[in-house]
Order: structure tokens, then sequence, then C-alpha cells
């Protein structure tokens, strides 16, 4: 009774999508139009994001790991390369790399920024090399110069997975609207979604014709009746229902980000009020904010892990369940790749990415989305503060 009463206040999700009603009516009129699959919807939103990527290619396709598949293939990545790239991602980023018949190379991360470390890149390079897949997490992007520099100095291609990036900058550009192949996600945890979803900017109409191709089977079609495989590809188009969801989506992303940048601004003064930095927990930070500009995908904070209950093993665990009784969702984006059971059976082992290892077992996402308020925010620096106060040793 007493713990009923003593949390009044609604739980808070570490996330939830926001379809308006305008979004649901566009969706109805999809689903009436007689034409469901991918169609001019589809066509509508490539362009859309077309013209926000500055004019360059896109091609949407069923979800985001679909999108770096072909990606890959588009690159001409497979058996014998090797792909540089993070173990702090999404398990996606590595599996594609697998799923092509090469080999993911896990470099360790800037405990600061949580992307690749891009000294850690170039001491990496093979004569096998033959990309780099950066991530950005939280939509922070990496140092953009640098990472195109190396790749041109070793004739890499460059794979961006930009999953959680959309609308983030760098010098004030879009990322997407420079760069070589730029693989984005509308899953809906993102911040625009189309449910399921990804898109991927390209270099030329040679690639996105190949793109095309190799989201729906390989197949060329000449005239009415011809029909031609050169390559096989796979089904992964978007249909016109995700696709108008997505067009609904995209008119806010303006209002999106700078809704979620003010929320951040307020976790950061929150994050001062409750001393989090004097107990020892890491909030975000770019090492050159001038140059790049995050999207606010996520918030997330780093625990001292080594200081409290349960020590590093079970530290965050605890945290997140007294989180979870006190109505604040939390979650963990994410744990190290290279420590799955499938990629130790490759050689992984722990110690060989100790930035990586140490910020995978305390990262916390804390709660952001639009619809959130400041008190929100201050709910949940206030109850983060309190629970890991109580559970430091
Ligand atoms: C979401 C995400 C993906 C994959 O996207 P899906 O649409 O879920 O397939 C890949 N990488 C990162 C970093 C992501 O956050």
């Amino acid at each position: 009774m007493l713990a009923m009463t003593a949390s009044a206040a609604p739980f808070l999700p570490f996330v939830r999508p926001d379809i308006d009603a305008a979004t649901i009516a566009e969706v109805g009129k999809v689903l009436a139009s007689g034409w469901i699959t991918s169609g001019p919807k589809m066509q509508a939103f490539e362009a859309a994001l077309s013209d926000l990527f500055g004019g360059r290619p896109v091609r949407t396709f069923a979800n985001g790991s679909a999108t770096m598949e072909i990606a890959l293939r588009i690159a001409g990545i497979g058996p014998g390369d090797e792909v540089i790239t993070t173990p702090i991602t999404w398990v996606a980023t590595a599996n594609v790399v697998v799923a092509v018949g090469a080999k993911p190379v896990f470099v360790d991360i800037d405990p600061r920024t949580r992307n690749l470390d891009l000294d850690a890149v170039e001491a990496a390079i093979t004569p096998r090399t033959r990309a780099i897949m950066p991530v950005y997490l939280s939509g922070l992007p990496v140092d953009m110069e640098r990472l195109y520099a190396i790749a041109t100095r070793h004739g890499l291609r460059v794979i961006e997975d930009a999953a959680q990036a959309i609308d983030s900058r760098w010098r004030g550009q879009r990322i997407g609207a420079f760069g070589d192949l730029v693989s984005f996600s509308f899953q809906a945890n993102k911040n625009i979604t189309t449910i399921e979803g990804g898109c991927l900017v390209m270099n030329t109409p040679e690639e996105a014709a190949r793109a095309e191709r190799l989201r729906l089977q390989g197949v060329i079609r000449t005239g009415m009746d011809g029909m031609d495989v050169e390559e096989p590809g796979g089904k992964f188009n978007l249909t016109d229902v995700n696709a108008a969801v997505g067009l609904a989506q995209l008119e806010r992303l303006d209002a999106i980000t700078a809704r979620r940048a003010e929320l951040a601004d307020t976790y950061f003064r929150c994050a001062a009020d409750s001393g989090l930095q004097a107990m020892g927990i890491e909030l975000p930070q770019a090492l050159d904010p001038q140059a790049a500009t995050t999207n606010w995908h996520m918030f997330q904070v780093v625990l001292p892990t080594e200081r409290m209950q349960g020590g590093p093993a079970q530290a965050r665990q605890k945290l997140m369940e007294a989180m979870r009784e006190r109505g604040i969702g939390t979650g963990v984006h994410y744990p190290p790749v290279h420590l799955f059971t499938y990629y130790r059976s490759l050689g992984w082992r722990e110690g060989m990415l100790p930035h990586a290892e140490r910020i995978g077992r305390g990262i916390v996402t804390l709660p952001l989305f639009p619809a959130m308020q400041a008190s929100d925010v201050e709910r949940v620096c206030a109850i983060l503060s309190e629970t890991c106060k109580r559970l430091s040793q």
C-alpha cells in the first residue's frame, strides 16, 4: 500500500513513439487506396529524404539492418575482407558484416564520446581492410574530417551506421548530406520512425539502381513482360503504409530535434543540481561541441560501478531495478558485441577492448522523448541521484 501511494507519478519509459492523428489518417488513406506495398508513398518518402540529404540518391528498405547489408554489398565487401567497427553498438552492425562473409574487426572506443577511437581505427588497418563502419552512438558523430582523411589515405570505403543520427550534424552539415554510404534506421525507437524501416544515402545513380535490385530479388524488368536476374537479391522493400508514417514523421523532424535538445539541456542542468558528476556518474560529452552536433537520440550516463553494491557485474542491474520500482524506465545501449558467444568463438576476449568493456558494463540510457516535460527530467535526475547514493558502498 505504502509503495503504491509513494509512486503516484505514472511510469516513465525510456522511449515512447509519438504517432499523431494526421499520421494515422494518412495510413488509413494508403490502406484504402488499393496500393499498400511499395509504390507512390515510398517514392515520395525517398524524394523527401533525398531533399533532406542535399539531393544525394536515397533508397528505402524494410529495416536498418537490411540497409547496412545492402550498403556492404554495394561497396563490394565479401569473404576475405575486414571491416573495422565499434563493439558498443546494436549487434546488427557486426552481424551484417558476418552476413556478407567478411570479418568484423572491433577496435576500442573513446571513453568520452563512447564512439570509435580513430587512433585505434588507424592502428587496426591491415592489407585486408576494405571499409570502416563508424557508429554515431546516441546520434553523436565522430570526427568526420579525420574519419574521411583516414579512409582516403588507405583507400577504404566508409559505411556509416548512422541508424541513430538523423538530423545530427558535423560543422552544420547534416549527417548523410556528405560522405560515402550512409545508413539510417526508422525502427520504432529512433528519432523518426516508419515502425520498421531504413534508408541508404549513396553516391551515384548506378549505386541507387543496384540498391533497388538488391532489395527486390535482383529483378531487372524490361518492357511489359521482360524479367531477368543478374545478381540475386533479397526481399527488403519498404511498404507504402510504412512510408506514409515516415513522410508524416519527417514533417516534424525540426520540432523533434529541437525538443530533444531542450530536454538534453534540462538533463545537464538537473545533473548538476543533483550532483551526479560528483558521485562519479559520467555524462555525455562531445570532444568538439562546435563541430559535432548530436540529435540527442539518447541521453546516456555511465555509472561508477566499481564503487557500487554488486560491483561491476551487478551494479547496473540493481540500479535499473530500483529505478523501475520508483517509476523510471531505463535501457542498456549496449553490451559490448565482441563478448557475445558468437564473437568469442571468433577469438574475441575480455581485456582486449578495456574502454568498451567498462562502458558496456556501466552505461545506462535515461528516458528521453519529445513528449516528456522538464519535470520528468528533474524526477529522473533526483531518483538517479538518490538510488546511486543508496547503492554506493
Ligand atoms: C537501430 C540500429 C540499427 C538497426 O536498425 P534496424 O532498423 O533495427 O534493423 C543498427 N545500428 C544501430 C546503431 C542502431 O541503433
